[in-house]
Formats: structure tokens, sequence, C-alpha cells
């Protein structure tokens, strides 16, 4: 009998209402291993009303106790890291060691939260007026959403809502319908670290258990990483809605590498950069801008090592890089290579009919390099979210910072080079929100916050560090007057505007 991933609402597992389903592949060997549940606007109202009762009470528990909850969490995480691992695994199609990565990366923003009494600290401001002193401090939202994509089916999830739960709100995710049983893990292993009923919540879905979260008026908040179309349209009906919202869309990441650049170093980091997890990151290094004489030298190194990587099942000890997540993606993205063949790119490493012995139904790509890749090219104006590298050339740094700044997404980019200074020309001039200096994923720490500009992200805060702790919380400021018998100014009537004394 096939497996069903249920919801998780109240502290318990539950199949819900509509009855819709959707299949579970494995992508390494392109079976159906589960179905999951598809929540229906009930089911999300049911989640909700669950939130919002566990919330009347979570956001009365002491900063202490909150968190012991998360110190819980954090010792549980780590001791179930390769389960984790194996799920994400099985249902992403990721090697175990990236898999094992991302949860580490999501176990620092546990630890970020630990220390939430520390965030949560307002300001006092002694006798701003005669008699008068004024202090600030924040309070949580109440029940809060995160809808999430199947790139990072536990990283993605733990950016928000250890960050909501510990600032007192209650948890409502939405995971990808495509992995979905992470989520299920990381919701019992809050029940077992002690976190009350209701507090985090998961309904599986599609398009319809997002609209109902959008729409639905006991959700003060929402919390999206996704794909550009999406994140755009969850930011314009979520805001229509009058919810706070922060919606984080796709990527195109270019990593300018100079003449100068180490360039052994700069084919290392970018094979990893591009091919690791089957180029399915948002961090992914996608566009290799190589600058004056770097190109033909640097497409060399990338050729060699690409054509060694081991391609095969994630849960292999030997692979380095498994499958995409489903056969429409696999097909996608040997189109795209396709397309830019026939516009005229040269493929340097052609991966599209890779096959991996023993799982020839698998979902597999192999690593494509194209070279003399232009910018009006598919294959460089779209996320392809796949592994495959393009390569363009430009004649100076300020060519290829154009280039940079002239593609929609502004998620992250890199430079590679030996020239402290044209490294700090290019991080103040490019409209991008994360960086790399020979770094091709720049991806933050926990105590920062991730975030990209223009098309890669819709709303105003980056995700989890301090903007995560501000988005999860609204600010009050109360100016305080305790009279005295003896202080005149106490007792007098003014009708003029209140100013300090
Ligand atoms: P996706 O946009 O297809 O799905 C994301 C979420 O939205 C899922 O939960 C899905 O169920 C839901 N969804 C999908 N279509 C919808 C629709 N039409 N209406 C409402 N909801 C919908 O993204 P994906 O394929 O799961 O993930 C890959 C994308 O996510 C890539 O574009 C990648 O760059 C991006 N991503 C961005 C970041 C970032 O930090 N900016 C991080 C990870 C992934």
């Amino acid at each position: 009998m096939t497996r069903t991933v249920e919801h998780w609402i109240e502290g318990r597992y539950t199949a819900g209402t509509g009855g819709r389903r959707a299949p579970v592949w494995n992508p390494a060997t392109g079976a159906v291993q589960a179905e999951v549940a598809l929540a229906g606007p009930q089911d999300v109202a049911l989640a909700v009303a669950a939130a919002a009762k566990a919330y009347d009470s979570w956001r009365e528990v002491s900063l202490s106790r909150r968190t012991a909850v998360m110190f819980a969490y954090r010792d549980l995480l780590h001791r179930r890291m390769d389960a984790l691992a194996e799920v994400i695994s099985d249902e992403h199609g990721k090697v175990l060691a990236d898999a094992r990565g991302e949860v580490q990366r999501g176990l620092e923003v546990v630890e970020f939260a630990c220390g939430i009494p520390h965030l949560l600290k307002g300001g006092y401001s002694d006798q701003v007026s005669g008699g008068i002193d004024s202090f600030s401090f924040r309070q949580p939202l109440g029940v809060v959403a995160g809808i999430t994509p199947f790139n990072f089916p536990a990283m993605v999830p733990l950016w928000m809502h250890p960050i909501a739960i510990a600032c007192g709100n209650a948890f409502l995710l939405k995971p990808s319908e495509r992995d979905p049983s992470a989520a299920n893990l990381l919701a019992e292993l809050y029940a077992e670290a002690g976190l009350p009923g209701g507090v985090f919540n998961v309904v599986h879905g599609d398009r319809v258990a997002v609209d109902a979260i959008l729409d639905h008026p006991d959700v003060a908040a929402v919390s999206f990483v996704g794909s550009t179309p999406v994140a755009r349209y969850v930011h314009e009906r979520a805001s229509a809605a009058g919810k706070r919202v922060q919606a984080l869309g796709g990527a195109k990441n270019h990593a300018v590498v100079l003449p100068d650049a180490d360039l052994d170093h700069a084919a290392d980091q970018l094979v990893a950069a591009g091919y690791g997890s089957a180029g399915q990151r948002c961090m992914a290094i996608s566009a290799v801008v190589a600058v004056g004489g770097a190109g033909d030298e640097l497409v060399e190194r990338l050729r060699v090592r690409a054509e060694r990587i081991r391609l095969g099942p994630g849960r292999a000890p030997e692979a380095e890089m498994g499958p995409v997540v489903t056969r429409e993606a696999r097909d996608r993205i040997v189109g795209y290579v396709e397309r830019g063949v026939a516009a005229g790119a040269t493929a340097v490493v052609d991966g599209r009919h890779a096959v991996v012995a023993g799982h020839d139904e698998g979902f597999f790509v192999g690593p494509c390099l194209l070279d003399r890749v232009t910018p009006e090219m598919a294959v460089y104006t779209d996320e392809i979210f796949g592994p495959v590298l393009v390569v363009l050339r430009a004649e100076t740094l300020d060519e290829a910072i154009e280039l940079v700044n002239a593609n929609p997404y502004g998620n992250g980019t890199a430079i590679f080079t030996s020239d402290g200074a044209a490294a700090r020309r290019f991080q103040r001039a490019v409209t991008v929100g994360m960086i790399g200096v020979n770094v091709p994923i720049p991806v933050p720490m926990a105590y920062y916050s991730f975030g990209g500009w223009k098309a890669s992200l819709f709303g105003d805060t980056h995700v989890h560090g301090p903007e995560g702790v501000a988005f999860y919380t609204r600010a009050k400021v109360v100016t305080s007057r305790w009279p005295h018998p003896a202080r005149p100014a106490d007792h007098q009537i003014h009708l003029n505007f209140p100013t300090a004394v």
C-alpha cells in the first residue's frame, strides 16, 4: 500500500478532508514512493484555528521557557540529522552529504533563535521629559505562515519557523508537495522538544492550499520562498489581504572571473556551486562571466572538473551529484540546453543523455557546460534550475558589472580576483543582495539576514537573522508618567502639543 504523507495539525496527523492526493516521486528510481494529501480551504481553516488557539497561550509563555524549547529542538535536530538527511535525499534526490549540510545550516537558525531573549530586548529612555520615561518592546503578530520550495525542504522552513515561534507566534507551514516528509519530521521533533500542540502546524498542498492561506483573515503574515512568478503573485495577493509579506523569488547568479584570479581555485569553486545539488539551489552559480583573456583557460579547467563529477542516487556514498527533482524538471533542463546549442552556444560538456547504471528511469541529467553564450539566449535569460553552467565573455570589469545589473534577478553574485580594489568596486556597484569575493555561494550566516534584490525579493525584509525578528514582531513604544503630588507640572492643563521640558 502506498504511504500517505498527512497534515500535522494541533500536534497530530490528519488525512484532511478533501481526499485530493499527489504523487511523491523517488527521483533516483523514477518510481512513486508515497502520496501526499493536498489540503483544501477547510483543512487550512482547521490548521489556522488550531494555531490561533495555541497562540493565545504561547504568547504568554515566558522567554526562558520558549528558549528552553529551542535548545531542546536544537539538540534533537543534531541527534536526528542523519534521519532527516535520508528523508530529504529520498524525496529531493540530493546526495546525503549535501542534505546534511542543509540541515546544519537550518540548525544554525535554531541556535540564533535560542538567543531570543537578547534579540527581543527593547530600549529604555529615562526622563525624556520631566517625570516621563519612554520604552519600547516588540510583540508577536499572531498566526504566521510559511510557504516553501522543494529545493531545501528542511533549511528554508527552518529559516522561518524557529524565529517566528521563539518570538511568540504560532506557525503554519505549507511545504513543497514534491518533498513533503521533512516538514513532518521537523514537526514531530518540535512535539518532542516540548512545544505545545498547535504552535507549529503543517498543511500539505498545492495552489489551492496557498490561496486559502493568503486569503485567510486570521493569518497575519506570510513568508514565501520559491520561483519569481509565484513570489510576485503571493506578494500581491497577501498584501491585498492586508498581511505583512516577504516573498523571495528565483535567481540567475553570476560569477565574474577576472584574468588575475587564481583560475584553478575559481574553477574548483564554480564547479561546486554550479553542479552541487544538481544546480537546484537558489544560490547556485549559473552564469560565469569571463573577463578579458580569462575565458579559454577557465573553460578548459571547468571542463576537466565537470567531466569528473560522479552522478548517482543520493544515497550512494560515491555519488557527488544526484538526479533532479522530477521528470518534468529533467525535460525542461534538457530542452534549455537544446535551445542553447541551437542558438549557437558550444556544448563543452553535454550531460543531456547521462545514464546511471541500474537507474534507467531516474531523473538524471549530467553536468552541462555551455560556452560562447550571449545575453539574448534563453539559457542565459531564464532560471534553468538544473546542472547547467553557461559562460559569457566580457572585455572589462565594468562591462561585467553592467551585465550583472541588467539582469532582472539580484539574489547572489561572486567575483574571483586577486585585486582587492576591483573586488571592492564590484561589491559596491552590483544591484544584488548577497555577494561573494572568491566565495561562490555567499549565503550569509544565520545571524545575518538572507535575501536578494530586484525580482529575487518582493517585500522589504530579508529572512532570518535580525530582519526575521523584525518581520515576525511589531513594536510598541510606551511613554509613562507616575504623577507626583509635589510636582506642579504633573497637575497643570496644557492644550498645546506636548513638548519635552
Ligand atoms: P515554486 O514557486 O514552484 O513553489 C514554491 C511554493 O509555492 C511551493 O510550496 C508550491 O506548492 C507553491 N506554488 C507553486 N505554484 C504555485 C501557484 N501557481 N500558486 C500558488 N502557490 C504555488 O518553486 P519550486 O520549484 O518549489 O522551487 C524552486 C524555486 O525557488 C526556484 O526559482 C528558486 O530560485 C527559488 N528559491 C529561491 C530562494 C531564495 O532564497 N530566493 C531559495 C530557494 C529557492
